[in-house]
């Protein structure tokens, strides 16, 4: 199975995008070979930015939304045909600032996708302007002086609006971040994973997560929505990583 296309590849050399890109293609060809996906089924959309060129570099169905749009769009693609795979790849710039309440309803509703966010914590490909999960006193062309917000939590949203998977990965992990790709497409729902992606142009914070990247412990109880909340809330030195939250419910497309 050929899943790469001949478009060259126009992210700057070494962006972590490339390494979510190897991971996913990784994760469709196993998922394809374990007989729990059918290529012709499988649609990867993307919004805008820098994440968004990866549908360019992708042999499958692929859909580009506008912006923010990305997580209605993948919506109406499953609802118009439930038999497919949705994948949703998204930034923040893309869908916590842009289109936020869409992915909010997605989530609510159980709407049965994946949405992949690549949170390189800047709008990467306008320059590094600051997102609403920029860090506070980030320093770009729209805060010269320092952001003076706190970032939201990402994680700690979705749990809250009820999504029934949620999960954290760095994307210079490839195996762990394809092993939480296959997991959230196999999940029955909304599964929501925050990929970790440096943007080594404008934000580059590779040195950090190098060491501060910690995988849950294997018996983390991921039914526990409590104990999931407290863990994305937490602050310390670690960055905790794998699946916080995982349930079964009723999706939208079963519920209309
Ligand atoms: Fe990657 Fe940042 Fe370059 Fe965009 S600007 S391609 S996120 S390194």
């Amino acid at each position: 199975m050929e899943l790469a296309t001949k478009s060259k590849i126009s992210w700057c050399p070494g962006c972590p995008n490339a390494t979510i890109l190897v991971a996913y293609r990784k994760a469709i060809t196993e998922l394809c070979a374990e007989g729990k996906l059918k290529i012709e089924n499988l649609v990867s959309a993307a919004g805008i930015g820098c994440h968004g060129k990866i549908t360019d570099y992708l042999n499958t169905n692929t859909f580009e939304a506008l912006h923010g749009r990305v997580v209605s769009s993948a919506t109406g693609i499953k609802v118009g045909n439930r038999d497919l795979e949705v994948v949703a790849f998204t930034g923040d710039g893309d869908s916590f600032s842009e289109g936020f309440s869409h992915l909010l309803h997605a989530a609510e509703r159980n709407v049965g996708i994946s949405v992949f966010l690549h949170n390189n914590e800047t709008f990467a490909l306008t320059t590094g302007q600051a997102t609403f999960l920029s860090p506070k006193g980030f320093k770009g062309p729209s805060t010269p002086g320092g952001d003076t917000d706190e970032p939201m939590n990402p994680l700690l949203i979705l749990l809250a609006m009820g999504a029934t998977f949620v999960a954290r990965t760095y994307a210079l992990d490839i195996e762990g971040t394809k092993r939480i790709m296959k997991d959230a497409m196999n999940h029955k729902g909304f599964a929501f994973v925050e990929i970790i992606q440096p943007c080594i142009t404008f934000f580059d914070t590779r040195e950090h997560f190098k060491d501060s990247v910690e995988w849950l412990p294997v018996d983390f109880p991921r039914q526990d929505l409590t104990a999931a909340m407290n863990k994305v809330r937490e602050v310390s030195e670690k960055t905790p990583v794998g699946i916080f939250y995982q349930i079964q419910k009723p999706t939208f497309e079963e519920r209309m």
